[in-house]
């Protein structure tokens, strides 16, 4: 295993950011390779502290002559987010400077190639990070960008073009649910990772073996030593079990039983008003249409001051925010109903 560090220079003199890159050879050239990273919205813990879990399984996979395809590890790939404190709260999602969200705004290549990318010198400085982090990730057969929720489920985001064929994935690494989407108007890391192929041919494209996907491992609190063990365990069972290191004492994955569910589906369920809320709901309930969601306390103590929301259909809660106070038009949860969602929006769900 070889670390470097990479840096990205700052907007000011005497202002740089750096993050470590781990590197491990394979000794198999046919083998896929795999690229791993945590945090881009850098106050997402549950996947650095799986890596952290990771990280000795690969050491001895290595020190065994068990790793065949190269594998890349960036714990924390977002060191502007990790110092943005503002106000004595930290702040991961967006960059303070500009005011977008580190999972948006990545280059959308045409072809998966490193030539097509700006310089990775221009732009502001979180600009040249995401130039960056597509740099280092693209040419990997599975490209896996560890996420979390408010509070939610393990689930994953994967591109039509790969499903069913991720369906080990998903096993090996005991989600909850898979969320289908086709299209990224926003430019996410993960679209960012799987747009080039789409139109590649089918000798580069290989959608057959490839992966791309947005991990989002629960809840923003569940940074948790078991948790992280047992994701640990996940990822490693999905890089054997995708040939990236060798293991034989891992039988291969069975098949997938979790939700599986396109982006339409997801009722997001807008609050009606501003207030506290009252969840009669929490990741992983079944619901039928008609059940009572959430109630917002919106005037205290006066008549009329609580409105309840409803599920417009039946489904399952996958996620519900972390906080309890919400505006009015912000989104309470998360429904993945069984059929198309009367609200549904295209792209990326949330800001
Ligand atoms: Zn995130």
């Amino acid at each position: 295993m070889q670390k470097s560090i990479e840096r990205i220079a700052g907007e000011s003199e005497g202002i740089s950011y750096e993050f470590p890159l781990f590197r491990f050879a394979g000794t198999g050239k046919a083998a896929p390779s795999a690229y791993l990273q945590a945090a881009l919205h850098a106050g997402e813990l549950p996947g650095v502290v799986a890596i952290d879990a990771l990280m000795p399984m690969l050491a001895k996979a290595e020190a065994e002559g068990r790793i065949k395809g190269d594998i890349t590890v960036v714990p924390w790939a977002n060191p502007i987010g990790r110092a943005q404190y503002h106000f004595g709260e930290h702040q991961g999602r967006f960059h303070l400077g500009t005011r977008t969200n580190f999972n948006r705004d990545f280059p959308l290549l045409a072809a998966p190639d490193a030539a097509l990318l700006p310089d990775t010198g221009l732009g502001s400085v979180d600009q040249r990070l995401k130039t960056r982090l597509v740099q280092l990730s693209l040419g990997h057969d599975i490209v896996l960008d560890l996420h979390c929720d408010d509070e939610g489920l393990a689930y994953l985001y994967v591109h039509t073009s790969l499903w069913p064929a991720m369906a080990d994935c998903a096993a090996a690494m005991g989600v909850d649910a898979v969320m289908l989407w086709s299209e990224d108007t926003d430019g996410t890391f993960e679209g960012a990772s799987i747009m080039p192929y789409q139109n590649a041919p089918d000798e580069v494209a290989k959608l057959d073996r490839r992966v791309a996907t947005t991990v989002e491992y629960r809840g923003i609190l569940d940074v948790d030593g078991a948790l992280a063990a047992a994701d640990a365990e996940g990822l490693y069972r999905l890089l054997v079990a995708r040939g990236v290191i060798a293991d034989t004492a891992l039988p291969a994955p069975g098949p997938f039983t979790g939700v599986v569910a396109p982006l339409e589906n997801i009722e997001m369920m807008p609050a009606p008003r501003a207030g506290a809320v009252l969840y009669d709901v929490k990741p992983g309930d079944r619901v039928a249409k008609g059940a009572r969601l959430a109630t917002v306390v919106h005037a205290p103590g006066e008549t009329d001051g609580r409105t309840e929301v409803f599920a417009p259909q039946d489904g399952i809660i996958l996620t519900r925010r972390s906080r309890r106070i919400i505006r009015a038009g912000e989104d309470l949860l998360k429904l993945v109903g069984d059929s198309k969602s009367a609200d549904a929006r295209s792209g990326t769900l949330e800001d």
